[in-house]
């Protein structure tokens, strides 16, 4: 065998082996996700698009060719061109290959993102030549874009939560159930978060509540381990960061959570300090009790008050209800002007106040009429208190020559005898109080049924 027909042979074999090499690479490009792509360094144009490249946009080659004119440069979307060439260029500067992910206009005007790895190397002719490996990420993309709006939106929850919290000083709490830790937003000197640990196990409640809150307040809480609870409880509580012995009043609202089996795992809740509220309230409610001009109690306070003591009596106690209305007032009024009539309520009220035990219940119920309601009295009493009244208020005043007189009728009524609620009580006073002034003013009554 000649040496010519060995070296014919040894060509074959090689061409033999470059197919089948070919057609391996060839299946193998097929086959994997994505698509292959070589285009010049240089000009960006593309030189060598394999199936899978066509297969992510849909289109034959001519399609795709002339869709991206051709260029690689041209198959970035616009937006994302600037950004695409630096990071090539910078990615060149230190590494074989570039890994980068764009946006890409596809042939229905969508939006396709583009996973891109490439390498550059140089071809049999001298040109240098870009292999690109392409896959579809458009999905990912859309999972991760959802995903971070999520994160965001979680942090901007959290953090609108925080801001509210500051702006209404409210202090959140995390309670650990089975491990009885309590963990509070409260920050200690240090700037840490407050943490009570044995909180229910341990003394911190006993030290910190005040004893007439304790009870209740542990109770509540303590339900809503037993089954998922939401709930609030005012206590008061003395400031552990103060060295304090003041309590301060706080409204906690509490939730809590189970799990698959209905064990509560957790409870979280706010805790609010207010103090100032419940002594604004407190000091509203007694605004809308107490009658303005006088300091007595108003008429809705009075009904509130007496109906209130009459729940706790026995039938057999004995309380008395005084109805008293000044004589004459009206000619204070006139004579004297409005004025000077309000001060003279004043003092009247000022003396029926003076005549009665601190316990009773002494009320304005408009104008010029007065209630007092005695608690456990005898007949005697009440109707010597009634005389002493009908001096008290029995007065005349001068001014500029002119003098006016003012006196009080009573009248009286019995608890249990002439009533048993308010109302009857109230009714019958009344009507004995029509009797005095039927019959001249300035005297008391006892009511009678015969009447
Ligand atoms: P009587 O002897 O029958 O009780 O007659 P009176 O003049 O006292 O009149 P009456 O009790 O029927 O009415 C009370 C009057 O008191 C009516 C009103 O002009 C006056 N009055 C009511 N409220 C006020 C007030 O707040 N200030 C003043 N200055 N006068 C009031
Ligand atoms: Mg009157």
């Amino acid at each position: 065998m000649g040496k010519y027909e060995d070296l014919e042979k040894e060509y074959d074999r090689c061409r033999e082996e470059l197919r089948i090499t070919q057609l391996r690479l060839e299946l193998l490009l097929d086959n994997i996700p994505g698509g292959v792509m070589i285009y010049e360094a240089d000009t960006g144009k593309l030189d060598y698009l394999s199936e899978g490249c066509l297969r992510i946009f849909h289109c034959t080659e001519e399609q795709f060719r002339e869709h991206f004119y051709n260029s690689f440069n041209l198959f970035v979307m616009r937006e994302d061109r600037a950004i695409v060439r630096e990071q090539i260029k910078n990615q060149s500067e230190f590494f074989d290959t570039v890994e980068i992910t764009y946006r890409v206009r596809g042939l229905l005007d969508d939006i396709i993102w583009i996973y891109h790895k490439s390498r550059k190397f140089a071809s049999n002719d001298g040109r240098m030549l870009y292999f690109v490996v392409l896959s579809d990420v458009t999905n990912e993309k859309l999972v991760q874009a959802q995903l971070q709006k999520n994160t965001e939106q979680l942090y901007m929850e959290s953090e609108r939560y925080r801001l509210i919290e500051e702006a209404t000083d409210n202090i959140s709490y995390d309670y650990d159930v089975d491990l009885d830790i309590l963990e509070s937003s409260e920050l200690d000197d240090e700037g840490n978060r407050f943490i009570i640990r044995n909180f229910l196990g341990g003394d911190y409640l006993r030290k910190h509540l005040h004893p007439e809150d304790y009870a209740v307040t542990v109770d509540k809480f303590k339900s809503a381990l037993n089954d998922p609870a939401k709930g609030s409880a005012e206590y008061r509580l003395i400031n552990s960061k103060d060295d304090g012995s003041e309590y301060e009043w706080f409204r906690l609202s509490y939730a809590s959570f189970a799990d698959k089996i209905g064990h509560v795992f957790r409870v979280v809740g706010s805790a609010k300090d207010v103090s100032e509220e419940k002594a604004e309230r407190d000091e509203l409610r007694a605004k809308v009790d107490i009658d303005a001009m006088t300091g007595l109690l108003n008429k809705n306070a009075m009904q509130h008050a007496i109906e209130n003591y009459l729940q706790k009596s026995r039938i057999s106690d004995c309380h008395a209800v005084m109805m008293i209305d000044t004589d004459h007032f009206k000619t204070v009024n006139d004579t004297f002007g409005h004025e000077y009539g309000d001060n003279v309520i004043k003092m009247t009220a000022t003396s029926i106040r003076e005549v009665f035990r601190e316990s009773d219940f002494v009320g304005r119920m408009g104008g010029d009429e007065f209630m007092v309601f005695m608690k456990h009295t005898t007949p005697r009493i009440t109707e010597l208190r009634a005389k002493q009244l009908n001096d008290a208020i029995r007065r005349t005043f001068t001014k500029d020559g002119i003098s006016v007189s003012i006196s009080c009728s009573i009248g009286i009524s019995y608890f249990a005898r002439d009533g048993e609620d308010y109302t009857e009580l109230f009714r019958h006073a009344d009507e004995a109080l029509y009797k005095v002034k039927e019959s001249g003013r300035d005297g008391y009554r006892v009511y009678r049924e015969d009447d």
